[in-house]
């Protein structure tokens, strides 16, 4: 398959790439010096684009490919993708989902043990030789607490998983009720936020879920409320989310994810009750080279007309 042309959008992991350059002839938009003038050589040889969560495939990117047969992203978040402008083409796609629900789960919670225990300030405050001074002031218990997940889908049922083993009460948003959960539905997420203490973000991007976190569902989380967000940047309003960390309305929050990453708003730089996080959700070893070996059975099994394995 080395003549078969793939195009890689943005630097990703180096293993997909060496694995992609073994099979096929691989182009790095990012290294062109003028992408357009690549684009407009390569165009005709293009049949397939791995992208992910920051350059994915959107339809300028699409309409300039006329031979373009699959879209292979390695995110299971489809956001980046035109999938419209791919369905009208007949492009196929593929994501990775499930190999990397479990590391995603894990941060999430790993940021809610963080925010309310202030883990990543306690360690500062060994390192800063504080503890001569005194001990660290107390934090808060998780445990226990009633948790709230919106989008109880793979991610979000293995949060759940996680959590009831920490004695948590959980309730969940989501489209629809599930039929096999013991968990409370609330079709709308600002009664699911005023009933809980932790609210973890864990639903796909759509036009639908863009700031679906607003300024009224960060009043019913409250001042003593956790806001924990794995999914994206853009499910929150930040600047309401700033204002409600400053003021005080909102107790704090853990984001693995930004509005426009990889840019932060300074004003969360400065606030003790905030637990930052560079979008490392799926970031091990082990998940990375799971993801990247999808991708490529993905891209192998198209080209050798064979059932794609995660198919979109
Ligand atoms: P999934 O199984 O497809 O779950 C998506 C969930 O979102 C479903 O429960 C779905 O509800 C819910 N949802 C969709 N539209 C909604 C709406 N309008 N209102 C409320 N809920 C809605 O996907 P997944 O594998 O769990 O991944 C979820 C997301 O996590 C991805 O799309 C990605 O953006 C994010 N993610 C982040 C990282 C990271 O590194 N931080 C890594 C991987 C993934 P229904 O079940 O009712 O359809």
């Amino acid at each position: 398959m080395e003549e078969i042309g793939v195009l890689m959008t943005t630097p990703m992991f180096s293993y997909l790439e060496d694995e992609l350059e073994k099979r096929f002839k691989l182009f790095r938009l990012w290294k062109a010096s003028s992408k357009d003038q690549l684009l407009n050589q390569i165009s005709q040889s293009i049949r397939a684009v791995v992208g992910n969560t920051s350059i994915g495939a959107d339809a300028a990117l699409i309409d300039s490919l006329p031979n373009l047969e699959i879209v292979s992203t390695y995110s299971v978040g489809l956001d980046k993708i035109d999938l419209e402008k791919c369905r009208s083409r007949n492009i196929r796609v593929t994501n990775t989902p499930d190999v990397l629900t479990d590391d995603v789960a894990d941060i999430a919670v790993g940021l809610a043990l963080a925010t309310l225990r202030k883990i990543s300030s306690s360690d500062s405050f060994v390192r800063n030789r504080l503890w001569m001074n005194g001990d660290f002031h107390l934090t808060n218990k998780f445990s226990g607490k009633s948790v709230g997940i919106v989008g109880l889908g793979r991610i979000g049922s293995a949060i759940a998983k996680r959590v009831e083993a920490f004695g948590c009460q959980i309730s969940y948003h989501s489209r629809s009720k599930k039929l096999h959960t013991p968990y409370k539905f609330y079709p709308d997420i600002v009664t699911l936020a005023a009933k809980s203490e932790i609210l973890f973000i864990s639903c796909s991007l759509t036009k639908e879920t863009h700031h679906i976190v607003n300024r009224q569902v960060i009043d019913a989380l409250g001042s003593n409320g956790i806001l924990i967000n794995i999914g994206r940047g853009q499910h929150v309003d930040e600047p309401e989310l700033v204002s409600a960390l400053i003021e005080g309305r909102l107790g704090g929050a853990g984001l693995d994810v930004f509005e426009d990453e990889p840019e932060v708003p300074e004003l969360l730089l400065g606030l003790d009750n905030v637990v930052l996080l560079p979008h490392v959700g799926s970031d091990s070893i082990e998940t990375c080279i799971a993801m990247a070996d999808l991708v490529i059975d993905n891209l192998e099994a198209h080209f050798k007309n064979k059932p794609l394995l995660s198919p979109v």
